[in-house]
């Protein structure tokens, strides 16, 4: 409305600029000095004069009009009378007064209609007036028109086991606290972009029937310091009025990326922001039955205040579906649009490795568009063939696709950890093994669970995580006879065990029993970070260490290669139905191998 009134001012200014531009040269064209206007009157050729201020209007004789500006002349009048001249006054144009106000107040009619306007946008146009800023977005679903339940979300079924546990605490917070269940307060879903985070929140909120706010992490972030704070503030005031309830935080780390390691501008206010939610969880009483959810895909750059107890202290994975899964998930959407009778959907699941469920969702979506254009009553096979090329085309841009080679390495590689895990004394049991995809750079992962804690580690046992860790890059090699990039972490993570046993561990034939601890490293091999070496040795020892690290892992990397050349049927027969099931548990792989490795609890993933 604001806008409209903006451009009508623009377009009358425009008007009544040309109108008086038109005026006023009708004025000088027809125009003449003073002095020889006066002569004309002299002549007597003048029969009519209006004044109007000092402009006058004249009349000739033969019917011609003149004009002319009047100086300040005080016989002016006298004389016209003389020359039998008829005079007639006029008050001064009015309209070019109102006009001459109209202009000096247009630059701050525009000032202030911008200003306006900017407001209005800043609030994305919502309808809380000007100065509603301070005002939570968050989008309320109520329970009555959210009928999402956890038979639409599939392909994470460990996620919805975790989270099952909530909507038995809102359904009844009294209830569930007497029973001495701990209350949840924050919980972070962790997972790619499109793996159904939201989705899966909002069926809680569903299966327990309770509103459901959410809003995005940036919305909290505005260009005005304390404004997205008191969002928070009001955020959560209102999700108290309506308990038991949910608030989803989606994009958390928009908000919640660590603190202190940002040095331009916009910093304080997105500190301040986390302050206030920080405040928030603290401050208010589980009891009253609010359950907030925040997802992300980076977990690991949110602010460790975050995820301290009694804030976001529980995690869920929601990870990209298996062939299962993925099936599951084509199922749920398939079931909105007519499919034929021919169409199976276990073999689009196969096609479609590291499809997120919101892939999924738009291959079936895409389909029956195909199909709608070729006018077809049914969604065909074809039609999702052609769907999921094209949206495999859309994925490959954005470097999300890997291609049967590539998964067929993958295959190997990660088989071929498992294998040397399995076949060395005191190496971690294999807990399960995947090629899924996940996250940037890592294309698949083998799992291993210690079978006991361990708080001392022998050679032996050392040797063997670095023969585990070559384990994938070995088994390419024995397979591919070439060797991928696939394997850089893994290399790293070897070479920093063989450097810890040399350098720190005593273990090593150049130093001895003489030590150099690093500086700056949490307990041994859990560090990923590189390691800070003090020149606390000479040039000439750093060679030789340097030496014996390399010799180190040449010698465990020819005994790997010759363990996996022994178990290539071995290799070959997990591999390939690693390809075909994409997941393999610690029992199926037991079962291959004919072994006993026991299934133990703390999980520690790596490639
Ligand atoms: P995220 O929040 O993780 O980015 P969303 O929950 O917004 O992902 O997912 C977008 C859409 O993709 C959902 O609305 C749903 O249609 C589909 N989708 C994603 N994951 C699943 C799943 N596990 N099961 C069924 N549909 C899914
Ligand atoms: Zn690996």
């Amino acid at each position: 409305m604001f806008k409209n009134l903006a451009v009508w001012l623009v377009i009358g200014l425009v008007l009544m600029t040309v109108f008086n531009q038109f005026n006023t040269r009708q004025v000088t064209q027809a125009s003449m000095e003073y002095s020889q206007f006066m002569e004309e009157v002299g002549r007597g050729s003048i029969t009519k004069v209006v004044i109007e201020g000092r402009v006058l209007k004249a009349t000739t004789s033969d019917g011609r009009k003149l004009t002319t500006y009047a100086p300040p002349d005080l016989w002016m009048v006298s004389d016209l009378l003389k020359h039998g001249v008829k005079v007639e006054a006029k008050p001064e144009e009015e309209q070019s007064f109102l006009m001459n106000i109209f202009i000096s107040w247009f630059p701050m009619l525009l000032l202030i209609g911008v200003w306006v306007f900017f407001m209005r946008q800043m609030q994305g146009g919502g309808k809380g007036g000007a100065f509603s800023f301070g005002k939570s977005k968050a989008r309320l679903l109520d329970e009555s028109t959210n009928n999402i339940t956890f038979a639409d979300v599939a392909g994470c079924d460990e996620a919805k086991e975790e989270v099952a546990e909530l909507v038995d605490f809102l359904r009844d917070p009294s209830k569930f606290q007497k029973l001495g269940g701990r209350i949840p307060k924050g919980v972070l879903l962790v997972g790619n972009p499109g793996t159904g985070k939201t989705l899966l929140a909002k069926a809680i909120a569903g299966e327990a029937k309770v509103p459901f706010f959410s809003i995005s992490g940036s919305d909290f972030v505005e260009m005005f310091v304390g404004v997205g704070a008191a969002r928070v503030r009001d955020m959560f005031e209102n999700a108290k009025k309506h308990s038991p309830c949910i608030i989803f935080i989606d994009e958390l780390d928009a908000i919640g990326k660590a603190r202190g390691n940002v040095m331009v501008g916009g910093h304080d206010e997105r500190e301040q922001t986390l302050n206030q939610l920080l405040v928030e969880m603290d401050g208010f009483d589980p009891s009253v039955g609010v359950v907030i959810l925040a997802a992300t895909n980076r977990p690991e750059t949110l602010d460790p205040a975050l995820l301290r107890a009694g804030r976001f202290d529980r995690q869920v994975l929601v990870d990209r579906p298996d062939v299962n899964g993925r099936e599951a998930i084509l199922k749920i959407h398939a079931q909105k649009v007519k499919m034929a009778a021919d169409v199976n959907l276990a073999v689009i699941a196969r096609k479609t490795p590291g499809f997120s469920g919101a892939d999924l969702a738009n291959v079936v979506n895409e389909a029956a568009l195909l199909a709608g254009r070729k006018s077809k009553s049914e969604v065909e096979m074809e039609d999702l063939d052609e769907a999921v090329d094209r949206i495999i085309a859309g994925l490959e841009k954005k470097n999300r696709v890997i291609n049967p080679k590539e998964k067929e390495i993958v295959a190997y590689h990660e088989t071929g950890h498992a294998l040397v895990a399995a076949f060395t004394p005191g190496a971690d049991a294999v807990h399960k093994i995947s090629i899924i995809p996940r996250g940037i750079g890592a294309l698949g992962y083998t799992q291993q669970l210690p079978t006991e804690d361990r708080y001392l580690m022998t050679r032996r046992e050392l040797l063997g995580k670095i023969d585990v860790l070559l384990g994938g890059r070995m088994s390419e090699d024995v397979v591919f006879g070439e060797i991928s990039t696939g394997a850089h972490n893994d290399l790293q993570r070897a070479t920093e065990i063989a450097r810890a046993m040399t350098l720190e561990y005593g273990m090593g034939k150049t130093l001895g029993l003489s030590t150099y601890p690093r500086q700056n490293r949490p307990m041994f091999l859990s560090s990923e970070q590189a390691p800070f070496i003090g020149k606390e040795y000479s040039e000439a020892t750093a060679a030789k260490l340097d030496e014996e690290v390399k010799e180190l892992i040449t010698e465990r990397a020819v005994a790997v290669k010759e363990l996996l050349s022994q178990k290539r049927a071995l290799l070959d027969r997990i591999a390939s139905e690693l390809l075909h099931q994409e997941v393999m548990e610690s029992e199926r792989f037991n079962e291959i191998i004919g072994g006993t490795a026991e299934p133990g609890i703390a999980p520690k993933a790596g490639r």
